[in-house]
């Protein structure tokens, strides 16, 4: 079969031949209908060297996957062939407090998952192929009816991810609550449907580019603002002097926390979701009184499954633009030009 594969670090990923995927024992093959292009992807090609991660080269991009199971591990039940799922993307250890929760992202025995710290896509083989080899059933999740894998797919990453930030902060925002989400990517964008779909929150989208902010208009945000010297000045304007009671930085470089910090409401939220790599100073006189300022990563399968209703209802969609296999590369460079809307797919 055909993989999209890093083969090295600082290197672009290439299409290669490769076996297709046998499943052991507790161990699924999905045939993949689709697997989002992620901006992560880009630092993996582009900015990781070895020993940033705990795992290396060579390995099949791709880790927000849906399609089909094709195959079933000597075991497995509770699963059809040909039915249609979408794969839980962050593979913990499975038995640790957090794994029992659901929540792989945050395993505490990292030492004892298929790869510590990541998953398909990240250290080992993704859904960038026609085939995924997906190492324990549990990361399955069947898709609710009429959800296409193409929406799928992105949900399980650049909806998951956003979905995650947002629940923790619902008792933030109540009717009369404002939500900012800064960087209107593959991610904010759905932050924004989310925000709208799950609470009542005014929500204020922030980004340096003229086209994301008429996406964030497209997915309900209720004003948008080019990001500029004086975006917390007007978000504080926007929210008669108080600011914003949760701020989601899906950037997370310097200037953006630095927005967020400036923009936020005391007793707030600021999350930081983007793996942007900034730094923000704290103390006593440097933020809002009880702002609460913390990092979140992907999101849990019990989630995933509540972000996956939201998708079949159509009241979660991403704007999702399909490639194939041989144009993978083309939405990279789109995606690394700031010229790509919404989620690019690539559909095998
Ligand atoms: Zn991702
Ligand atoms: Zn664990």
């Amino acid at each position: 079969m055909r993989a999209l594969r890093l083969l090295d670090w600082k290197t672009e990923p290439v299409l290669v031949e490769v076996d297709e995927p046998i499943p052991g024992p507790g161990q699924v093959v999905v045939r993949i209908g689709a697997a989002g292009a992620c901006h992560s992807d880009l630092h993996l090609m582009h900015d990781f060297e070895a020993g940033a991660v705990p795992w290396n080269p060579p390995f099949t991009l791709g880790h927000e996957n849906a399609g089909w199971v094709h195959a079933l591990g000597q075991g497995v039940t509770g699963l059809d062939i040909g039915q249609p799922v979408a794969v839980y993307g962050p593979w913990g250890c499975g038995t640790c407090a957090r794994c029992q929760l659901g929540i792989d992202p945050y395993c505490e025995n990292v030492a004892a998952a298929p790869v510590p710290g990541g998953g398909g896509g990240l250290g080992l083989d993704g859904g960038m192929a026609e085939y995924m080899l997906v190492p324990d059933a549990r990361h399955v999740v069947a898709l609710p009816a009429g959800l296409d894998p193409v929406l799928a797919a992105p949900l399980t990453d650049a909806g998951l991810t956003p979905y995650h930030a947002v629940r923790r902060s619902w008792g933030k925002l109540p009717p009369g609550s404002t939500a900012v989400v800064i960087g209107v990517g593959g991610l904010g964008h759905v932050g924004i449907q989310i925000l709208k779909a799950t609470t009542a929150a005014r929500v204020i989208a922030v980004d340096t580019r003229e086209a994301a902010l008429r996406l964030a208009e497209e997915c309900g945000a209720d004003l948008t603002l080019p990001s500029g010297p004086d975006s917390a000045e007007e978000i504080r304007r926007a929210t008669g002097g108080r600011g914003a009671d949760v701020i989601l930085d899906f950037v997370g470089a310097d200037p953006t926390l630095a927005l967020g910090a400036a923009a936020a409401r005391t007793v707030g939220d600021l999350t930081i979701v983007g793996i942007g790599g900034g730094t923000l100073p704290v103390g006593f006189f440097a933020v809002p009184y009880e702002l609460s300022i913390q990092t979140t990563y992907w999101g849990s399968r019990p989630e995933l499954e509540e972000v996956l209703d939201l998708g079949a209802r159509g009241l979660v969609r991403p704007k999702a633009s399909t490639y194939s296999l041989d144009d993978a590369l083309t939405a990279y460079h789109k995606m690394r030009d700031g010229t790509l809307e919404g989620r690019a797919v690539i559909v095998p």
